[in-house]
């Protein structure tokens, strides 16, 4: 198949499902594409790229589930400025021989999450590689003028909160490296491991979350869980120039996560800290408005936890243990891991 055949296989089938994406004045076929950009707000852009063999393996992600991740990941960090996903652009590359399937089903992911959060792909690039299918994503996003919700707003006295189940990813992961068996492979899974394996696949990027907390006005720094809250938390202290005092008993241990620690004999605290890839948000809400996120939040569903606060007593990040003791968290999680 040549090159122009495959990019409409890839990008025309599944354009145009009824939902409502933003258009464009000129799509794919073109030099480029053309969008109309509303006044008052302004552009956020990212990209993220996933190689395989480093970001995935086949014994961890299907190729639907490398897209839909791909996607997501990009997805995610446009929630964390607190903005709406809009467009996409999408870098594949591929090997000569590279079954077009495996691209189908890489496609299928990346439409699948897209269209799952409003984006609309605009265009891409093609090209063939001699080493492994790399895929590079390119999201542009919009927010309104002056409100991105950055790393750096962070003030003392701010409740620390983290949304969802931080640590399932990395445990999901945990339990697929150890099966070693091709994601394709994999039937239908029981608990604990059917939830853990789903937050590792099919991430959900905090978009609703991400614009009820810059909507409230009670937001402070915010950033999204793609390496873990230790490191997060960490890159929220420094750019904000001051301490984030985390206490072990109010990090939210989902019960599967519990029960998968158990059976592995591991601390839910080291993935909670140290894992990654869960791409919930991590931020710092005004003390004021505590309670009203709160209930806001509880009203829509979804899981938001105070889990420590922000202090101008020290810098970096400090783990309240359930003994009382105070101990310093590293970057890269709690300091079990340097043991
Ligand atoms: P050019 O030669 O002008 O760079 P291309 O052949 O690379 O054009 O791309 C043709 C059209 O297809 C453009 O609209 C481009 O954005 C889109 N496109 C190319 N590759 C991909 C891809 N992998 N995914 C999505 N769109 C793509
Ligand atoms: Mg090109």
């Amino acid at each position: 198949m040549d090159e122009f055949a495959l990019i409409r296989r890839l990008t025309e089938r599944r354009t145009r499902t009824g939902a409502a994406l933003p258009p464009l004045a000129v799509g794919i076929g073109d030099d480029a594409a053309v969008a109309d950009w509303p006044s008052g707000s302004q552009i956020v852009m990212s990209c993220d790229t996933m190689v395989q063999e480093v970001h995935f393996k086949r014994v961890t992600m299907k190729d639907s589930d490398v897209g839909y991740k791909a996607m997501a990941s990009n997805i995610s960090d446009i929630a964390a400025m607190g903005a709406i996903p809009r467009y996409a652009l999408l870098s594949l590359s591929a090997p000569k021989n590279v079954p077009v399937s495996r691209l189908d089903n890489l496609y299928e992911g990346l439409y699948e999450c897209a269209e799952q959060f409003g984006v609309t792909v605009a265009g891409g690039d093609t090209t063939s590689t001699p080493g492994e299918i790399v895929l590079a994503v390119t999201i542009i996003g919009e927010i309104e003028q002056g409100r991105a919700l950055v790393r750096s707003s962070a003030r003392p006295g701010d409740a620390v909160f983290v949304t969802g189940y931080p640590g399932c990813s990395a445990a999901g992961l945990h339990y697929l490296l150890g099966r070693q068996q091709a994601a394709d492979s994999i039937g239908e899974l029981t608990q604990p491991y059917r939830f853990l394996v789903q937050a590792h696949q099919r991430p959900q990027p905090q978009v609703k979350a991400a614009r009820m907390l810059l909507q409230s006005g009670f937001a402070g720094a915010l950033n999204d869980v793609s390496d873990g809250v230790a490191s997060e938390a960490a890159e929220i202290a420094e750019a904000s120039g001051v301490g984030l005092l985390l206490e072990e008993g109010r990090l939210p241990v989902h019960p599967d996560l519990a029960e998968y620690a158990r059976l592995a004999s591991r601390e839910p605290l080291d993935w909670i800290l140290g894992g990654g890839e869960d791409y919930q948000l991590l931020g710092t809400v005004r003390p004021e408005g505590v309670n009203e996120l709160a209930a806001l939040f509880s009203r829509h569903g979804i899981p938001l936890a105070i889990v420590g606060e922000v202090s101008e007593r020290f810098t970096g990040v400090r783990l309240l243990r359930r003994s009382g003791a105070i101990e310093p968290v590293d970057k890269r999680g709690y300091n079990h891991f340097d043991n």
